[in-house]
């Protein structure tokens, strides 16, 4: 459930690659507490526009805060210091470590992102306590000490959610959480984000609808790097708009 706080607000925030607009004047408020999905057609900018919020591409103008700090343009090392995390599409672990492993190696700051994360006083010092919750939470605890190049693939994904969620980030954005899932492993994923949602702000990016519809209390819809709907997902559905926007991808 959302308060009145604003957890991210971005304001006519652009970028512009080689006068190409990939991400154009957008305004986007989200709330905190809010489970807030960024959808779209392929090169839409939502890519682009989570490396904006999380610092990894600097804005070419326009303004990002962070419950209300004022954070454009500074370094993803800062913009994690105001408890912003980001997961990756693109896998990032380590074939011959294990889960635990992994975890571990998260809650000392040490996963690819190369940085210190922002983190909450109780995390510091990471147990082993700790470890074994996170990996309880995303369902991995029978398989902690399995080397995770055998690990499947929904096993993969979720030991990603642990490693994000070993940062203990207030905002949590979700690079397509379900990408490349069969049914069943979305399903548990919808799950466990829901669960991980608790007490927190996630912005996520999915292309299934049937994720957007069962997680999000609030959906954007970007098209060629602008705002094209926004609002609650029933309504953002059902906008003639969106409907054109997907029928013509
Ligand atoms: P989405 O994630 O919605 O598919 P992206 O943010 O990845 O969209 O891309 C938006 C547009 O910006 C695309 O046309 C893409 O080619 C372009 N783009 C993204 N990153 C770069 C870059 N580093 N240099 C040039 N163009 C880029």
């Amino acid at each position: 459930t959302t308060n009145g706080r604003v957890a991210l607000r971005t304001q006519a925030l652009t970028k512009v690659f080689r006068g190409f607009r990939a991400v154009d004047s957008v305004d986007l408020v989200v709330r905190e507490g809010g489970v807030h999905a960024l959808v779209g057609p392929n090169g839409a900018g939502k890519t682009t526009l989570f490396n904006l919020l999380t610092g990894f591409v600097s804005p070419t103008s326009g303004a990002i805060t962070v419950f209300d700090e004022d954070v454009t343009g500074q370094q993803p090392e800062q913009v994690a210091r105001r408890g912003v995390a980001r997961s990756f599409q693109i896998t990032s672990l380590f074939e011959t470590l294990t889960s635990r492993e992994h975890v571990e190696l998260a809650l000392q700051g040490l996963t690819r992102q190369g940085f210190r994360f922002w983190r909450s006083e109780k995390l510091l010092g990471g147990n082993r306590a700790r470890v074994d919750e996170l990996l309880t939470q995303v369902g991995l605890m029978a398989l902690a000490d399995r080397q995770v190049g055998l690990l499947a693939y929904g096993q993969k994904r979720a030991l990603e959610l642990a490693l994000v969620l070993a940062l203990d980030p207030r905002v949590m954005l979700l690079d397509e959480p379900t990408a490349g899932m069969g049914i069943e492993d979305v399903d548990r994923t919808i799950e466990l984000v829901r669960r991980i949602a608790a007490g927190r702000t996630v912005v996520f990016v999915d292309h299934n609808m049937h994720v957007v519809g069962s997680l999000a209390d609030r959906v954007t819809v970007l098209q060629q790097g602008r705002i094209l709907a926004e609002g609650p997902y029933e309504e953002v559905r059902n906008d003639e708009r969106v409907i054109t926007a997907y029928l013509g991808e």
